[in-house]
């Protein structure tokens, strides 16, 4: 066994295999994986969850980074072979519905898949039993079928792999890894070495593709690494009489029929079922052993049995020739946890993975690791990305449970988590729930997304009233609060921003280097600003107040908070100045409330002897003030595009403030609003929201942000990418567009087609989306269903007819001039 390596990868399943490959391709040359396991002995396998799995690749998902990791998982399972054996049967894939509510969501994923460039075709009931004549013609409804699927064999292409890369990596089996050794640097923990069961490697690097183990080895190095191993019924039948004489491997397409729970592939004659259909069963990662597999009790499938004979009648009276429960994670949002921890240099993670996304994530944490930029933003994926609530190891039981509960469920967009809830709260939850307060968590903070005793303010009778889908986690009292907000003044509950003191004399220079605006501005000024990768993609958008020559009030959206401050602190650490900054995470000790709409300034004047008018209180401007008795910082600026301030109090005052500012607003007719009328609002204006309308894979020109880029006497970080690109020279833009049909409300993701009659005359070819939906809502001031998306630059013109596709129709749709609310900021400078 080597002494050293630049990398020690913890695992050889299909991750670890393929990071080591992918590393290896770059020009790594000492890399080690360990296996607690035995490795390519005829009929052995490291006991992971890759020894187990029977390969389906569903492509398809929410995410369209998650969809573009499965693509090219795909395309490096088809590269492989193994012993002149493939590693990947490209036979298709079926969802069938089984329900109407079932065809319903099919037609939304058919729509992701044509936004994400994945080709999908749905069918209708006989197409599906034409093209799967196994299947039991009763109660079912359609199906969406992606031809790119199939079956991956998950094992061989880890020892082809293994083999592509022989001579750069060294496979170690039946070694465990017992310790890591870290060093104390200056700032944080630095991986030093592995200690195993057969001696020590030094090493600077240690990456963990443990699977299921993972949370052991974090603990190695005092890292949460959220996931819990969820045990998964599967069974393999003995041979079935319909498939007799099939000598082929995999033929036959996967099938999932999510309405009972279960998934289906054909191996030579016999059929393989996996199930869902039962409630979860987590183990503790520490008492795992060596093995992710368990018994599986015939009495327990015995249900999920009789539901696959229903679907596939050619499994009756089938019997088993394999049973178990294979053991696999399951992290909280059920998306991958990829990347270097924020804690301990050199502790790089890629767990929680598929085997559909095994290989796509392997090559994505090999760019990490060499310093390159990923072609995909990984937001969704993030090692770091959850608060630290949410790495305590019960919430990654209930969360990891109810993942492993819902993976075949209907989601909505907008679905709300019922556990663990409530968790973090405002000072102003007491109020709001008197009020009738619905509402939405985000990173544990409950948030009103709208107040049920709203519903007797005015509405406009003209207003689309939203049906099916898009009316789910909706009410029509958003229009009313949009309106009022519009018309009177609103308080926002704005506490879950992440706010943030960056202070000291490196202060300045910091923000400097990695804002694409000019900092240097006079005390108390504000400043709208994108950071930027080096290749100047957007990582966080946020405002940077000068609160002094030396300190600053850095306010993020709450959803996007632990990010931000993670990409920001990662920044610090590279500056070499870091010494002289002080970053301070004052989230928890600040309240805000936005009080935003024409009388704002009418309220706030009236129960404070601060001066609110214009001159004294311009735009883009902050104050130290006292409302009543409460000390605030108010920020004259509003994410709605009205006049208004963001008030933001040490949290102990919060009630006080809200219960004054409520008293004194009734005259003028003060309502409290939530998160649906917020994103309406924000929506005509068309400011920006980070996570959907931006984010890496997007630079500010394109998205429409060149008007926060200062390139002059400064140098900050994607800048030169910027220069290089050049202000007008984008070749996509982020665009406004009105659907015709003002019922049709878009909820964000849906496909974007140029009109059938003028797809002959494209280069694009016909069918195939130019862009996808970034955000949508329906604007209550404008009357008009809006969505915004990047068309490339050659249809972003204004008035383009368009056509965007939801549930499966496509609708007329024209590219418009934007904000359409307000464009010269009247309302706001008022
Ligand atoms: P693993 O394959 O588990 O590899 C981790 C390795 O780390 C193991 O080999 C282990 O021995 C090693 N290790 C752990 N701790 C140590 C240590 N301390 N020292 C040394 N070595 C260590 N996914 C799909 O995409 N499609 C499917 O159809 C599918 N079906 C599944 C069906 C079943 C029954 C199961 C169990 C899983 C299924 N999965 C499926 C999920 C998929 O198999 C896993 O998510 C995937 O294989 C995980 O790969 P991995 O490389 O991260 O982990």
């Amino acid at each position: 066994m080597k002494e050293t390596a630049e990398v020690v990868i913890i695992g050889s399943g299909i991750v670890g295999a393929s990071a080591a490959h992918f590393l290896a391709k770059k020009g790594w040359k000492d890399i080690v994986v360990i296996d607690q396991g035995p490795l390519f002995e005829a009929g052995f396998s490291t006991g992971g969850s890759t020894s187990h799995a029977p390969g389906l690749v569903f492509e398809l998902n929410a995410s369209k980074t998650i969809c573009q990791l499965a693509q090219w998982s795909v395309e490096t399972y088809r590269s492989l072979s193994f012993e002149d054996q493939p590693c990947f049967y490209s036979v298709g894939s079926f969802e069938i519905a089984y329900s109407s509510e079932r065809l319903e969501e099919l037609k939304i994923k058919w729509g992701r898949a044509h936004a994400w460039g994945l080709k999908a075709e749905l069918l209708t009931r006989e197409q599906t039993l034409q093209r799967v004549p196994l299947l039991n013609p009763s109660q079912i409804f359609g199906s969406l079928s992606v031809p790119s699927d199939g079956v991956a064999k998950a094992l061989r292409a880890v020892q082809a792999l293994a083999w592509a890369s022989r001579g750069n990596v060294e496979f170690i089996s039946n070694t465990e890894v017992l310790g890591i050794e870290t060093a104390k640097e200056q700032q944080r923990k630095q991986i030093c070495g592995v200690t195993t069961s057969r001696g020590k490697i030094k090493t600077s690097r240690v990456l963990v593709c443990a699977g299921i183990w993972g949370p052991r080895i974090g603990k190695m190095v005092e890292v949460p690494i959220p996931l819990v191993p969820v045990q998964h019924h599967y069974v393999r039948t003995a041979p079935v009489k319909e498939l007799t004489n099939q000598t082929a491997e995999v033929v036959y397409p996967i099938l999932r029929n999510q309405d009972h729970g279960l998934y289906f592939r054909q191996y030579y004659d016999t059929i393989g079922i996996g199930s869902y259909s039962h409630e979860p069963v987590l183990v503790d990662p520490d008492l795992i052993g060596e093995n992710a597999k368990r018994p599986l009790k015939q009495e327990d499938f015995h249900k999920a049995f009789a539901n696959a004979c229903h679907l596939l009648p050619c499994l009756e009276g089938a019997k088993f020739a394999e049973s178990f429960n294979g053991l696999f994670s399951f992290t909280l949002d059920g998306n991958p946890l990829v990347g270097e921890s924020d804690e301990v240099k050199g502790f790089w993670m890629a767990e929680g993975v598929w085997v559909t996304h095994g290989p796509g994530v392997g090559r994505v944490v090999a760019e990490l690791m060499n310093g390159e930029l990923p072609k995909v933003d990984l937001r969704e994926l993030d090692a770091n990305r959850f608060d630290r609530h949410a790495l305590s190891p019960s919430y990654a039981r209930v969360r990891g449970a109810q993942q492993f509960r819902e993976v075949y469920d209907i989601i909505h967009p907008l679905q709300q988590i019922e556990d663990p809830r409530p968790l973090r709260v405002s000072p102003f939850y007491s109020r709001q729930k008197e009020l009738g307060a619905v509402f939405f968590e985000s990173n544990g903070w409950e948030r009103p997304q709208w107040y049920e005793s709203n519903s007797s303010l005015p509405k406009d009778e003209s207003w689309p009233v939203r049906e099916g889908w898009n009316a789910r986690y909706w009410s029509p009292i958003i229009g009313q609060e949009h309106k009022a907000t519009r018309e009177a003044v609103a308080l926002f509950d704005l506490s879950a921003f992440s706010k943030f003191e960056v202070s000291g004399p490196g202060a300045l220079n910091y923000l400097q280097n990695i804002s694409a605006n000019q900092i240097n501005q006079k005390v108390n000024k504000i400043v709208y600003t994108a950071m930027l990768n080096s290749a100047g993609g957007i990582m966080c958008d946020l405002t940077i107040t000068r609160r002094s020559e030396n300190r600053f009030w850095v306010v993020t959206g709450g959803g996007v908070g632990t990010h931000d401050r993670g990409w920001m602190l990662k920044q610090l650490r590279q500056d070499q100045n870091h010494h002289s900054v002080q970053f301070t995470d004052l989230t928890s000790s600040f309240c805000c409330l936005g009080v935003w709409g024409p009388s704002a300034r009418a309220l706030l004047q009236s129960v404070s002897e601060s001066d609110f008018s214009n001159e004294a209180f311009p735009l883009f401007t902050a104050k130290e003030i006292f409302i009543g008795y409460v000390p605030a910082l108010a920020l004259r600026m509003s994410y709605v595009g009205e006049l208004g301030w963001e008030i933001y109090v040490p949290a102990e005052y919060g009630a006080h403030l809200w219960d004054l500012l409520w008293q004194a607003g009734q005259c003028f007719g003060v309502i409290a609003a939530g998160g649906g009328a917020f994103d309406s609002l924000r929506l005509e204006k068309g400011y920006r929201l980070w996570g959907a309308d931006i984010h890496s894979e997007y630079n500010p020109y394109e998205a429409g942000l060149g008007f926060a880029v200062k390139l002059e006497n400064r140098d900050f970080i994607g800048k030169s990418a910027l220069v290089a690109l050049g202000k007008g020279s984008s070749r996509r833009k982020l665009s406004c567009m009105i659907i015709e049909d003002e019922k049709i409300i878009l909820l964000g993701k849906e496909p974007v087609f140029l009109p059938a009659r003028k797809e002959s005359t494209s280069p694009i070819s016909a069918g195939n989306a130019i862009g996808y939906v970034t955000s949508a809502n329906y604007g209550y001031t404008v009357g008009k269903s809006i969505a915004y998306a990047y068309l490339p630059s050659e249809y972003a013109q204004i008035g383009l007819e368009l056509e965007v596709a939801y549930l499966g129709q496509r609708y007329r749709a024209y590219v418009a001039p934007e904000p359409l609310y307000d464009p010269s900021h009247a309302r706001m400078k008022r």
